[in-house]
């Protein structure tokens, strides 16, 4: 049976769903109006143990990755931003932390983001590399026991509001994926400092803006990981990243198929309920078709993870399939809704301006396309 269908996963879920409906729902309009990150949410998920579920239960969490699954889902169902903040702090910067950290380092930083009392992030893009993750020119050179950090980091998720950074650096005139290394830095130390939030088409409770390091002097134990292997602790943890990724598609095409099913039953054109109509028929039906297979995909993805296997080929096609799906998703809703899902008014505008990023985040879909090539042909 897969871990969804489970009685204690759909409890879970049940529950995530009641606080989401209560706390979330009633300030996410809000929150994408005025691109401002819901941060008492936050605080009452973490008091509840929705955030961070899947870090180890010695800091706070419940060492349960499928947990971890449900939490998200239901988080983007209600409201996407909140949930790529909340992701970029307790999977990307605390799961690096857990994964390739010293125990000093667990005990520093884990506790106060899964309780959501701190706020994390991971910064690897740069305004001239995105795509091209190894192309980074942000160094770090050795002097006695510290290190010395300089660069600058763009597009980065809790930038503007978080406490703790990684930063992804390289040793100058290293090559390709060769000297590499991650820091943990934190917000007050001199020569780090962040830009204004971004403005931006969806996601746009959650926060995203720049990190600029200059001289950035800090000793050994803000080290993450060994010296040197960056860019491979790096790619492990991205499979994990893009394998929770595509849950986000799965929850908005949710919320975008309910919407869009409750204004066809109660709209009246020529007549007769729009739900009458083949034509919007063929829509629901398509787009649940579509929702219903990415899911299952990406449920038996995420057993795959947990299970330790080999997911990079899996997980790109998870994220490609989801994010297309759900971009058609969300313009099909419009459409069924008329001129009404056009409007700010409804649900579905914001769903729809969500959905474009899961084209372009942790990966564009071209990129997924080339990973699955690879994977294929090697
Ligand atoms: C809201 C938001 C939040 C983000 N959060 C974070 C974060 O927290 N941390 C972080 O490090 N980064 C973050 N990013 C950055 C994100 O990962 C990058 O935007 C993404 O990887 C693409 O890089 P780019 O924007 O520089 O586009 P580019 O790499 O410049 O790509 C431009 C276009 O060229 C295409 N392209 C590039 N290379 C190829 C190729 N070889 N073959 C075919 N087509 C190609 C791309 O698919 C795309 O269509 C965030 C971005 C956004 C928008």
């Amino acid at each position: 049976m897969i871990f969804a269908d489970k009685e204690e996963y759909i409890k879970l879920r049940n529950e995530v769903h009641k606080f989401n409906l209560k706390e979330l729902a009633p300030v996410a309009d809000e929150s994408d109006e005025k691109e401002a990150f819901p941060v008492s949410v936050l605080k009452n998920a973490g008091v509840l143990g929705y955030v961070g579920p899947h870090l180890p239960e010695q800091y706070g969490g419940m060492g349960d990755y499928y947990a971890k699954a449900v939490v998200y889902e239901e988080n983007c169902r209600v409201c996407f931003g909140y949930n790529l903040s909340l992701n970029a702090s307790d999977l990307i910067f605390a799961n690096n932390i857990a994964r390739h950290g010293t125990e000093e380092q667990r005990q520093k930083y884990l506790p106060g983001v899964i309780k959501g009392e701190k706020i994390g992030c991971w910064a690897l893009t740069e305004p001239d590399a995105g795509s091209d993750a190894l192309s980074i020119r942000t160094t770090w050179k050795k002097d006695g026991n510290h290190y010395i950090i300089n660069g600058r980091k763009t597009f980065i998720t809790n930038a503007p509001i978080a406490d703790f950074f990684i930063v992804i650096a390289r040793k100058p005139d290293s090559i390709k994926a060769e000297g590499g290394c991650a820091f943990i830095l934190e917000r007050g130390m001199e020569g780090l400092s962040t830009g204004q939030p971004f403005k931006k088409l969806g996601g746009r409770c959650s926060p995203t803006g720049e990190i600029v390091l200059e001289d950035v002097r800090i000793s050994k134990e803000y080290l993450l990981g060994k010296e040197g292997s960056g860019f491979k602790d790096m790619f492990s943890s991205l499979d994990i990243e893009r394998a929770y990724t595509p849950l986000s598609s799965i929850g908005i095409a949710q919320s975008c198929l309910d919407e869009a099913i409750l204004y066809a039953k109660q709209r009246k054109q020529f007549g007769q309920y729009i739900s009458e109509f083949q034509l919007i028929q063929e829509k629901l039906a398509v787009m649940s078709a579509e929702l219903e297979v990415a899911r299952r995909y990406v449920y038996h993805l995420i057993e795959l993870m947990v299970m330790g296997k080999r997911i990079t080929k899996e997980a790109s096609i998870a994220k490609l399939f989801a994010s297309d799906m759900v971009n058609r998703a969300a313009r099909e809703a419009i459409q069924i809704m008329g001129g009404y899902g056009y409007m700010r008014e409804y649900k579905v505008e914001r769903y729809f301006r969500d959905a474009k990023l899961l084209e372009i985040g942790a990966g564009t879909s071209e990129i997924q396309k080339l990973i699955i090539a690879r994977e294929l042909l090697k």
